[in-house]
């Protein structure tokens, strides 16, 4: 759908457990520049080509893709693009480009080592969890930017802002003529996502507070439908993040406990305990730990 003159939201309504990311194509009097490229495999790939060409656009003339983050719904298709049109310069955070270039560097991100220690018995490989439900690729950035700098897309003008805590090389993106917004998987996934490693709680609420510093009429998310009333969600976000330590809080002044023990104050569901509870409970503990408001004496958390 042709959102502004000359801006295109391609949305990409649910359809899996990893739904491939809804994309941003903005003509420009050489072609267009893409704002993601969705899930690689071929469904996902099908699904983003039939959303380029019912609003007109063909791969070949895409000349730039900006990537929000390297995690595969975003960015799977991004070899499948290059195959087909050489030519495209590639565009992210330059902390990002590392996990561009190198698919494997993600566990480390998603802490699997983490999930090993605290769930001996059990595996976690993002690339395998990835093959599964929607294909990642590699590619070389052209060119990597930083927190204030500028990409110009023919009428328009964004601004770069790094907003880690879901990834640690998340870009979001500020047009201000339009007060649009786009900020990736920060806002309209179900469950925000983050662990230390990616920007932790700390980074994320740090994001959200740079968002809610703008002047914004809309937002638009990588997940779900365009966001109008933009400083209400983002409230609710931080209000959803920081009832988790909340819970924690309210959990450990009871009784000391185990990491297994605090699980459960976060998510009812225990399938969602390995991925993403690991990693948000620990994010969480980390800050609490680091403001000396936790201690740790072998496998129980006390508070202090
Ligand atoms: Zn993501
Ligand atoms: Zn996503």
């Amino acid at each position: 759908m042709e959102l502004f003159r000359n801006f295109h939201f391609l949305f990409v309504e649910k359809k899996g457990f990893v739904d491939t990311a809804s994309i941003i194509a903005i003509r420009d009097p050489d072609g267009f520049t893409c704002i993601d490229v969705g899930g690689g495999g071929e469904q996902n790939i099908k699904l983003t080509t039939d959303l380029l060409e019912e609003d007109g656009i063909n791969i070949s003339d895409i000349n730039t893709v900006i990537i929000s983050h390297t995690h595969a719904d975003h960015m799977g298709a991004i070899a499948h693009f290059k195959s087909l049109n050489p030519d495209i310069i590639i565009v992210d955070h330059e902390e990002d480009a590392q996990y561009l270039s190198d698919n494997k560097r993600l566990n480390h991100i998603f802490e699997s080592d983490l999930v090993s220690r605290h769930f001996p018995e059990q595996s976690f490989d993002v690339l395998e969890f990835y093959e599964a439900f929607c294909p990642i690729s590699e590619a070389k950035s052209d060119r990597t930017v930083v927190e204030g700098d500028t990409i110009d897309c023919g009428d328009y003008v964004f601004e770069v802002l790094h907003t880690p805590g879901h990834h640690p090389g998340h870009i979001s993106l500020y047009e201000s003529n339009l007060r649009a917004l786009f900020v990736g998987d920060m806002v309209g996934m179900e469950i925000p996502f983050y662990n230390s490693r990616s920007g932790g709680v700390e980074g994320y609420l740090k994001s959200l507070e740079k968002y809610q510093n703008l002047e914004i009429d809309l937002i638009l998310p990588s997940h779900g439908e365009l966001i109008y009333n933009p400083y209400e969600v983002l409230s609710e976000i931080k209000r959803k993040i920081i009832s988790r330590e909340k819970r924690i809080v309210s959990a450990l002044s009871k009784t000391p406990n185990t990491f297994h023990d605090l699980l459960p104050t976060l998510f009812r569901n225990q399938a969602l305990f390995i991925f993403p509870g690991t990693g948000i409970l620990s994010s969480h503990l980390d800050k609490l730990k680091n403001e000396g408001r936790v201690r740790q004496e072998g496998q129980k958390y006390f508070l202090v």
